[in-house]
C-alpha cells in the first residue's frame, strides 16, 4: 500500500485490499459466483496449469477470500495464508500437507477436543500417528521425536487448561530437528500473539471464534510463516516432480517467489487438498471474518479486561475452588503469559466451583446473560462445562489427560458491561 509499515489497527481495517478497481467499491465486495470468466484460451491454460494467479473456480481460490487471506498474511507477518470452511479443516490440512502414512507428529496434550480427536482417532486410521505430551516441561517435545516425525504442533494457549507454552524452546527444539512447528493460534488471534516472531513456521486459525467475533460463521485460516526449508531432504513432496501438476516441482517454482519469498506450503495445500478435499470457505463466510477482523483488537482489549476482573472476583469469592486465568499471578501459566502475551492472555478462563459437578451443572443452568453453548471469542459472553460439551466424547482417562475435570466451567468472556457479568455469576452462584 506504501512505504510505511501500518500498525495493527490500521492493517486489520485495510491489509490486502485494494478498492475494487471496475466499481471502487470500498468495502470489500462479495464475489458470489462458482466461476470465472476466463479472458482467452492461453489464460485459460495459464491459470489451470497455475503458470500464473488467477481466478477460475471458488473451491480453490475466491476475491473476496483472497483479500481475507492477504490480510490474515499482514496481520500474523506471514508470507500467505489460505481460507478453509472451518478450523478443524485449518488444522486436518496443515498436517496432511507434509505427511504420508507412516509419519508422525507431536503435539501437546492440552488441544481442543476436536484436534484430539483428529489426531488420537482419525489421522492414524490413515496412518499418521500423534504422541501427545505434557508441554510443561518442553524438553518431552524432543524426546518423543524420532526419524518418522514431520511436524510439532501447540496452541498458543491450551484448551481447556490455558496453559502457555514456553514457545521459542519448543520453535529450538523444531528447528535443530528440521520440522516445523505448526501453532494453533485461534485464543490469541494476531493481535495477542505473532508465532512467527518467535519461531513458528505455520499458523493456524478457527476463524469461527475472535476473528468473526460475532458467533456467525464457521471458517478457518492457515498461515504460511514463510521461514521453513522445505527442501531439507524430509519433505520430498515438496522437491520431487507433482504429476498432479504436469511434473512441476513446488519448491522451484514457489521456495522463493518474487516479492514475496517462501510461499511453497500454502500453495500446495492450496493446489493439494482444497482442490482434492474441497474444505473451502463461502466468499459471504469471508466477507463476516472481513468485518469481524476490523474490530478484532478493540473487541480484545475490552474481552481481556473484562476476564481480567471477572477472574479477580472469581479469585477472591469463596464458593470458588480455584481459577485458571494466566492473567492472576496465582496461575503457573502467569509468566509466561507476561513473556509471549503482554498484551493479555485473551478471554478464556476456568474455574472449579465448590460442590463438584453438581454445582457446575447447577450455576450453568442458572445463568441470565451468559450463554451456555459450544463456542468462544463471540463479542457474547459465554459459559460451557467442557467434560460434557467441548471434550464429552472424549473418555474419562482422555479427559484428565487433556486437563478436564468434572467441577470444571469455562467462561469465554465478552464485552458486555463487566458488572453485568458479574452480577450474572454472583445470582447464579447463589441458587
Ligand atoms: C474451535 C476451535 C477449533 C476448530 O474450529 P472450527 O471452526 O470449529 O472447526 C480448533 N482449534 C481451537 C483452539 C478452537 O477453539
Amino acid at each position: 500500500m506504501s512505504e510505511r509499515k501500518y500498525g495493527f489497527a490500521t492493517q486489520q481495517l485495510h491489509a490486502g485490499q485494494t478498492p475494487d478497481p471496475v466499481t471502487g467499491a470500498r468495502a470489500v465486495p462479495i464475489y458470489q459466483t462458482t466461476s470465472f470468466v476466463f479472458k482467452d484460451f492461453a489464460s485459460a491454460k495459464a491459470i489451470s496449469s497455475v503458470e500464473e494467479f488467477g481466478f477460475d473456480y471458488t473451491r480453490i481460490t475466491n476475491p473476496t477470500n483472497e483479500v481475507l487471506e492477504n490480510r490474515i498474511a499482514a496481520l500474523e507477518g506471514g508470507t500467505g495464508a489460505l481460507s478453509v470452511a472451518s478450523g478443524s479443516a485449518a488444522t486436518a490440512y496443515s498436517i496432511l500437507n507434509i505427511t504420508h502414512a507412516g509419519h508422525e507428529i507431536v503435539a501437546a496434550k492440552t488441544l481442543y477436543g476436536g484436534s484430539f480427536n483428529l489426531f488420537q482417532n482419525t489421522l492414524p486410521k490413515h496412518g499418521v500417528r500423534t504422541t501427545l505430551v505434557d508441554p510443561a516441561d518442553t524438553d518431552n517435545f524432543e524426546r518423543a521425536i524420532n526419524e518418522r516425525t514431520r511436524a510439532l504442533f501447540v496452541e498458543t494457549i491450551g484448551n481447556p487448561d490455558i496453559n502457555v507454552i514456553d514457545f521459542e524452546a519448543v520453535a529450538r527444539i523444531a528447528e535443530r530437528n528440521g520440522i516445523p512447528l505448526i501453532v494453533d493460534n485461534t485464543f490469541a488471534t494476531p493481535y495477542l500473539f505473532r508465532p512467527f516472531d518467535y519461531g513458528a513456521n505455520i499458523s493456524v486459525h478457527s476463524a469461527t471464534k475472535f476473528i468473526g467475533g460475532h458467533g456467525t460463521s464457521i471458517g478457518g485460516l492457515i498461515v504460511d510463516g514463510g521461514n521453513f526449508n522445505w527442501a531439507n531432504g524430509k519433505f520430498p513432496d515438496f522437491t520431487t516432480p507433482d504429476p498432479a501438476y504436469s511434473g512441476f516441482v513446488h519448491w522451484d517454482k514457489w521456495g522463493n517467489y518474487p516479492g514475496v519469498g517462501n510461499i511453497a506450503y500454502i500453495i500446495k495445500a492450496r493446489l493439494h487438498y482444497l482442490r482434492d478435499l474441497g474444505a473451502s470457505l463461502s466468499p459471504f463466510n469471508a466477507f463476516l471474518f472481513l468485518q469481524g477482523l476490523e474490530t478484532l483488537s478493540f473487541r480484545l482489549e475490552r474481552q481481556i479486561a473484562n476476564a481480567q476482573a471477572i477472574a479477580e472476583w472469581l479469585e477472591a469469592n469463596p464458593e470458588v475452588e480455584w481459577v485458571n486465568y494466566p492473567g492472576l499471578a496465582s496461575s503457573p501459566h502467569h509468566e509466561l503469559a507476561r513473556k509471549y502475551l503482554p498484551k493479555g492472555p485473551g478471554s478464556i478462563l476456568t474455574f472449579g466451583v465448590k460442590g463438584g459437578f453438581e454445582r457446575a451443572k447447577k450455576l450453568i443452568e442458572s445463568v441470565k446473560l451468559f450463554s451456555f453453548l459450544a463456542n468462544v471469542g463471540d463479542s457474547k459472553s459465554l459459559i460451557v462445562h467442557p467434560a460434557t460439551v467441548t471434550h464429552g466424547q472424549l473418555t474419562e482417562a482422555e479427559q484428565l489427560l487433556a486437563g478436564v475435570k468434572p467441577n470444571q466451567i469455562r467462561l469465554s468472556v465478552g464485552t458486555e458491561d463487566v458488572d453485568d457479568l458479574i452480577w450474572d455469576l454472583e445470582q447464579a452462584l447463589a441458587a
